[in-house]
């Protein structure tokens, strides 16, 4: 009878363990190592012909390629099977599909905590890097509230929350041109911001935790001559964030690889799709050196419905065609890398993308 007991025991605990081991998401916690650091990546508009027309430009490679896991995500909203920006990066920041044009809010218009919010609230570094106003659906969508992605003033108010350390993009007009008359540049000074528009400025702001460089106006197309403006405002926004103990969170976003597509413009699309490309670069080398960042690159929606007729890969050149020049409904890819990055593969929810970064984060 003994016998038997231990006997069963011992299996019952053999069966135990291949449980265990067959389950990747209850493995030990130094298999499965929580990021200290989140850098979430949109690529407004980047859907996989996208990718695919800046790879043969750039001669069949890009940085993108080093994100081990990927896994695709169903990008519709609640009230669209085709998502907006706002809709789709509030999704990401509430983890809730809500209704086109919506900010911060969920489908009953309710606002909901965002995960960057909820990182400044805990005690991390937050920050966003844009090449669109900061203002603009997709930036908004991580630190405001509001029915309406056109209420770029009501958009701008929400900014003194102070939820973000590190705010770079454009759209000053909306933070001084005002029909209130406030003047919240000056507002967000007296709150310990510095406060720029010029990106070779920032290198005076050390010391200050809080950074704002907001241009006027949106940033110029990288074929009006925005040369590495992203990448380098990135490496910065890098550098003041990783100063924090308690880690941080930071969102990039390639925010005009969204209206290349709208205008239905190869050129347009590629060049911002590298320039993003580029960006992803200077962030790896951060979290490979680092090796406690988990970095997520995906984007919102697709945008032209483009496809690729034909072209050259010698020549570096594509036959590019469009189907709309709105947003289409279609999967969109989700590359990861760095601890966690293995919760990121297979076909999920885009809300699940919020969900999968607030089980990683280490409060
Ligand atoms: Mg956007
Ligand atoms: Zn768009």
């Amino acid at each position: 009878m003994k016998k038997h007991l231990s006997l069963f025991i011992l299996s019952a605990g053999i069966l135990l363990i291949s449980c265990k081991s067959n389950q990747p998401h209850s493995a030990s916690k130094t298999e499965r190592k929580k990021p200290k650091n989140i850098i979430l990546m949109i690529g407004d508009g980047m859907g996989l012909a996208q990718v695919y027309a800046a790879m043969v430009a750039n001669g069949m490679w890009l940085h993108l390629e080093k994100l081990p896991v990927i896994g695709l995500h169903k990008s519709y909203s609640s009230d669209n099977l085709i998502t907006d920006s706002a809709a789709g990066a509030t999704a990401f920041s509430i983890g809730k599909k809500t209704f086109n044009g919506a900010i911060g809010v969920d489908s009953s218009g309710a606002a909901k905590e965002t995960i960057l919010e909820e990182a400044h609230r805990r005690g991390l570094a937050t920050g966003m890097v844009v090449t669109c106003a900061v203002t603009h659906a997709t930036p908004a969508s991580f630190v405001a509230h509001q029915p309406s992605r056109a209420m770029n003033e009501a958009i701008a108010l929400d900014f003194l929350s102070g939820s973000a350390d590190c705010i770079i993009g454009g759209g000053r007009q909306y933070f001084t041109k005002r029909e209130d008359g406030r003047n919240l540049t000056q507002e967000m000074q007296k709150m310990g911001y510095f406060f720029t528009d010029q990106l070779a400025e920032v290198e005076k702001s050390k010391g200050t935790k809080l950074l704002a460089l907001i241009a006027q106006d949106e940033l110029p197309k990288m074929s009006e001559g925005r040369n590495s403006y992203l990448p380098k405002a990135t490496e910065l926004a890098l550098k003041k964030l990783s100063i924090s103990k308690n880690g941080f969170f930071l969102m990039v976003e390639g925010s005009q690889i969204d209206w290349g597509g709208h205008n239905n413009d190869p050129d347009y699309i590629i060049r911002e799709t590298i320039d993003f490309d580029e960006t992803i670069k200077t962030v790896l080398q951060f979290a490979e050196k680092d090796g406690e960042t988990l970095v997520v690159v995906t984007a919102d929606h697709e945008t032209g419905g483009l496809a690729i007729n034909g072209g050259s890969k010698e020549k570096r050149t594509i036959d590019a065609a469009f189907t709309t020049k709105k947003h289409t409904g279609i999967l969109i890819p989700v590359y990861s890398f760095g601890p966690g990055s293995e919760l990121f593969g297979g076909i999920y929810e885009n809300t699940a993308i919020f969900h999968k970064m607030k089980t990683l984060m280490t409060w």
